[in-house]
């Protein structure tokens, strides 16, 4: 589905990301996989190699907050695929804590990382999808952005942004045959829900309708769709991959 594109995966060292990163691959994408570190990095493209060693990939750890950065990364892709054709903007942090524990820092760093890097990949990848003369941006939101969560005010807030930025660069960047979508996870056994007591996992899939937590595998199946040319008409989405949760 994806033959001949070139992806760009931010947060694509575990859990969703590295979930959309394989399947990306495998569908013929050359891809990209950014982390926060060079070990994590490193690690993960050991993993995909694993998978099938004739897949085109490459790993960068560039800070995503900090724009020249970012910019930087995005070159160093296209010197070596050629361009980009599709960005996913997956990297983030959550936060639980009720707001007189909350630190003013850590709400800072969680709009750090989970809105204003996704403003600087969306801002360092335009101007090559208009040369290109498409593409497609996908950012990881999530269920929190519907109706909110009971404490860590700033990670609904950074959702709200992300489907906020989603909708208003859809309407920016249609003209360019640039689509912009969403996809909303509910809860997903990565790495944290995957250290959680199986009790515990079991009382959160109590209260979903379809009775249990999705898989990374299932969450990176909507990307793959949002990213590919069976898309073609489909800007502005947010997609819940979240078993119809409602709260
Ligand atoms: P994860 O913690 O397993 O992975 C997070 C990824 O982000 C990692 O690749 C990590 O390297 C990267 N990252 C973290 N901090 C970074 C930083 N400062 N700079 C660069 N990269 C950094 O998380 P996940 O559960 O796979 O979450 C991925 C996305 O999905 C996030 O945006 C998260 O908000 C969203 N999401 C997750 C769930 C869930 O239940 N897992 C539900 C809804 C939405």
């Amino acid at each position: 589905m994806l033959k001949n594109k070139v992806a760009v995966i931010t947060g694509g060292t575990r859990g969703i990301g590295f979930a959309i990163a394989e399947l990306f691959a495998k569908n013929g994408a050359k891809v990209a996989v950014l982390g926060s570190r060079k070990e994590t990095v490193d690690k993960a493209l050991e993993k995909l190699a694993a998978v099938d060693a004739e897949w085109e990939i490459m790993g960068l750890y560039p800070d995503l907050t900090d724009y020249a950065s970012v910019e930087a990364a995005f070159a160093q892709v296209k010197e070596r695929f050629g361009k980009i054709d599709i960005l996913v903007n997956n990297a983030g942090i959550s936060a639980r804590e009720p707001i007189e524990a909350y630190e003013p820092d850590a709400f800072k760093n969680i709009m750090d990382l989970n809105v204003t890097a996704v403003f600087n990949g969306c801002k360092a990848v335009v101007p090559m999808m208009k040369e290109n003369g498409s593409g497609s941006i996908i950012n990881t939101s999530s269920m929190v952005a519907k109706f909110g969560q009971q404490s860590g005010v700033g990670y609904p807030a950074s959702k709200f942004a992300v489907n906020g930025m989603t909708q208003s660069l859809a309407r920016e960047l249609g003209k360019y045959n640039i689509r912009v979508n969403a996809v909303a996870p509910g809860v997903t056994r990565t790495d944290m829900v995957a250290a959680l007591p199986e009790e515990m996992v079991a009382r959160v899939a109590a209260g979903i309708p379809m009775g249990r937590v999705g898989e990374p595998e299932e969450v990176a199946n909507a990307f793959l769709f949002l990213a590919s040319d069976m898309a073609s008409y489909v800007s502005g989405a947010v997609l819940a991959v979240d078993g119809a949760t409602v709260n």
